[in-house]
């Protein structure tokens, strides 16, 4: 059955991509986006818009909402290192107003938006969600407040929950796709490269105990982690696909990536040969924090919600991103 959604971060990438999923399935669909880092155009057509901030969620959420997808955050690892307040401020303190206006409005279904930073360097490999939670930055970090923060909600007042840990998300969904300023994530860095908007990619360390020496991360397709999403949902309203309903008062965490590891010089090598264009490679330092491996087990979203993720193929995920970069990006809707 269908349903009413807020989705906060929804001009956002991962937001954008998943209230079009929302919205394609047929559910009535509100974005709260202050635009700092998103872009009006990148929201759906047929999904209602509110510029504001998560303080502003109180003047949107009725008792007619069946939910809320919360996205909106800083995402920047590095940025956190230098403005770490801005990260506490915004991602944990724009939550807790996010929880008290579900909570005055009755409001008790949750997906929130986590990461695979909140593990911090890994101790074993593939993680799993019963791994030490070390966040290795102020962004890690903030994410892990909050996934506490839910917890405490959901056993404190009956709120069901379902935090999902992104690995290395990539790739576009359409018209949907990923554009930062400036850009810092390694596979649209490799596709300006390809396109020659710049001269070549830097690769940070070569001589990491991997197979080729560069670092390895799990890259998962946006579509397959958006399908992900209206899963976690509908294991909260009963049409859930997995082993378990999350009831009220529940609070499920699960790893969302494609379970392969890729590392910086196949993603170089595969970009090479998607798009048929040369790129040049400079070796550069190793950037700080990076652990040498981030692989995820992703066994429990599979049996928990019944997720299948169909775009594990790392070309098929380079290709979409290609597109996106070639028909969208820096044109329609990126005002
Ligand atoms: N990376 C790189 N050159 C770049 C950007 C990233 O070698 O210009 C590497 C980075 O060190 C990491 C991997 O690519 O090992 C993925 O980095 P990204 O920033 O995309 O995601 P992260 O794993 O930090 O979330």
């Amino acid at each position: 059955h269908t349903g009413k959604y807020l989705v906060t971060g929804g001009a956002g990438y991962i937001g954008s991509v998943v209230a079009a999923h929302l919205v394609e399935a047929g559910h009535s669909v509100t974005v709260l986006d202050d635009l700092s880092t998103g872009f009006r155009g990148a929201v759906p057509e047929g999904a209602a818009f509110v510029e504001g901030r998560l303080q502003d969620a109180r003047r949107v959420l009725d008792s007619s909402y069946d939910g809320v997808l919360h996205f909106a955050a800083h995402s920047q690892v590095g940025e956190s290192v230098q403005d770490p307040g801005k990260y506490w401020r915004n991602n944990v303190g724009g939550s807790i107003e996010l929880l008290d206006a579900m909570r005055e409005a009755g409001v008790r279904r949750l997906v929130f938006s986590s990461t695979a930073a909140t593990y911090g360097e890994p101790l074993t490999t593939p993680i799993h969600e019963d791994a030490s939670e070390a966040p290795t930055n102020p962004y890690g970090a903030s994410k892990l407040a909050v996934d506490h923060m839910i917890g405490g909600e959901c056993r404190a007042h009956g709120l069901a929950a379902v935090s999902l840990r992104y690995f290395n998300v990539a790739g576009a969904y359409g018209r949907y796709g990923e554009r930062h300023d400036p850009e810092s994530h390694l596979i649209p860095i490799v596709l300006q490269v390809a396109q020659g908007r710049r001269d070549a990619v830097s690769v940070f360390g070569d001589d990491y105990p991997t197979p080729d020496g560069t670092c390895v991360r799990d890259y998962i397709h946006v579509a397959d982690l958006a399908e992900a999403h209206l899963l976690a949902m509908a294991a909260m309203t009963g049409g859930g696909e997995g082993a378990g309903e999350v009831a009220g008062g529940a609070h499920l965490i699960c790893n969302l990536g494609n379970g392969n590891g890729f590392s910086v010089r196949e993603v170089v090598e595969t970009v090479r040969k998607v798009t048929g264009h040369p790129v040049p490679e400079a070796a550069a330092p190793r950037r700080d924090g990076d652990p040498a491996q981030l692989v995820a087990s992703a066994e429990r979203a599979v049996k928990q919600l019944g997720w299948r993720p169909s775009r594990t193929d790392l070309a098929e995920i380079v290709q979409d991103a290609w597109d996106f970069t070639q028909r969208y990006a820096g044109t329609a809707g990126a005002e």
